[in-house]
C-alpha cells in the first residue's frame, strides 16, 4: 500500500479528521522519508546495529523509510486513533514497535535503554508536530537518552534560528541552547506541497549530531540561566535584560562581570556565541562568589 498517495492517505484515515491539536501534517513525497531515513541513520557498518526512536508516525509513511534502514525503530504516537492504521501500514516491519504515549511526559531515556539494548547506536528521526517543535526539542535533547543524532523536520523559520549565528536576526535562546548539545547543520528543505493537509509555510530537516561532552565548560543551570535572560528583552542591552533574571544581582555587578569579558557594556545578548555566554556565567559565577550574594 502506497502511503504517499493522496486518495490512499484519505482511505486510511477513514473517518478520522487530521487533528490540527497534535500538528498532523502527512507527508506524501516519495524521496522525502527516504532522504531523512539515509542521511539520519548513521553510515552502514559491517556487523554494527541501528536503532533508530522516532516521534510521531502518523500514518506510518516515515517509519516505513526508517525501517528500511534501521535493524530496529521503536516510533512514539500520542494519538490511539491512529494504532490501527499503524498496525495495518506497519504490518510487514516485525522490527518496528509502536508506543502509544506523549513524547513530552515520556521517560526518553529509560525507552532506549529498555528498547535498543541490542543496538549499536540510536538515532532520532522524526518529522515534529509544529505546535511543539522546540519544546519537544527540548525534551530530547535534555532527555539524557544516549542518542547519535537528532534529525528533525521543522517549520523552514524554526531551521533558520536553529542555524543562525551570533549577530544574526534569526539568532535567539533556542540557537545557544541547542548548540550546548550538538553541531546543528540544515540538510535539505521541503515544500509544503509535500504534507497533507499542505501547511502554510515550508518546511527544512535539520541534523544536530550530538556531542558526546559539553562544547563548553560552565554550570548548565548558571548557563541557561544567562541565555534565557539574555534573550527574554531583546531590545534592551544585555545588562538590563539580565538584571530581569537575576533580580538578586545589583545592576553594577552584572555590568562588571560583562566588561571583564571584554565586552561592551551596552551590548545586547544576540551578539554572543554559546562560548561568550559560557565565559559570562563563569563571570557571572565569580562576581557573585566574592561579593557573597
Ligand atoms: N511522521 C508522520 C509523517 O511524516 O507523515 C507524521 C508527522 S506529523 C507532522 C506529527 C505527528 O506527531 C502526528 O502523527 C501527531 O499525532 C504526532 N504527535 C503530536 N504530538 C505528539 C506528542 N506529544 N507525542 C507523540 N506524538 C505526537
Amino acid at each position: 500500500m502506497k502511503l504517499t498517495d493522496i486518495g490512499a492517505v484519505k482511505a486510511l484515515m477513514g473517518e478520522n479528521a487530521f487533528k490540527k491539536q497534535y500538528g498532523q501534517n502527512f507527508l506524501i513525497s516519495e524521496s522525502v522519508p527516504r532522504r531523512i531515513a539515509s542521511l539520519g541513520l548513521p553510515p552502514k557498518a559491517r556487523g554494527k546495529r541501528r536503532g533508530c526512536l522516532e516521534i510521531g508516525p502518523g500514518i506510518g509513511t516515515l517509519t516505513r523509510a526508517l525501517a528500511e534502514e534501521a535493524d530496529r525503530v521503536v516510533a512514539v504516537e500520542i494519538d490511539e486513533s491512529l494504532l490501527p492504521i499503524l498496525a495495518v501500514t506497519l504490518a510487514d516491519y516485525p522490527h518496528v514497535t509502536v508506543i502509544q504515549g506523549d513524547a513530552m511526559k515520556l521517560d526518553l531515556a529509560a525507552l532506549v535503554k529498555e528498547h535498543f539494548a541490542d543496538c549499536d547506536s540510536v538515532a532520532l528521526c522524526a518529522n515534529l508536530p509544529y505546535y511543539i517543535t522546540s519544546p519537544l526539542l527540548m525534551k530530547i535533547l535534555t532527555s539524557g537518552a544516549p542518542l547519535s543524532s537528532v534529525t528533525v523536520m521543522v517549520q523552514k523559520e524554526v531551521a533558520q534560528r536553529l542555524t543562525a549565528s551570533a549577530g544574526q536576526a534569526a539568532y535567539g535562546a533556542i540557537t545557544a541552547a541547542v548548540a550546548y548539545y550538538g553541531k546543528v547543520s540544515r540538510l535539505f528543505e521541503v515544500p509544503a506541497g509535500c504534507f497533507m493537509p499542505k501547511p502554510k509555510v515550508d518546511s527544512a530537516v535539520v541534523k544536530i549530531e550530538l556531542y558526546p561532552a559539553p562544547p563548553v565548560d560552565a554550570d548548565r543551570e548558571l548557563l541557561f540561566r544567562v541565555i534565557k535572560g539574555a534573550f527574554a528583552q531583546r531590545r534592551k542591552t544585555l545588562a538590563n535584560s539580565l538584571t530581569t533574571a537575576f533580580p538578586h544581582i545589583p545592576r553594577s555587578t552584572l555590568a562588571e562581570a560583562i566588561v571583564s569579558c571584554g565586552w561592551d557594556a551596552n551590548i545586547r545578548g544576540e551578539a554572543l556565541s554559546l562560548a561568550d555566554f559560557a565565559a559570562l556565567a563563569n563571570a557571572l559565577a565569580n562576581a557573585t562568589a566574592k561579593a557573597g550574594l
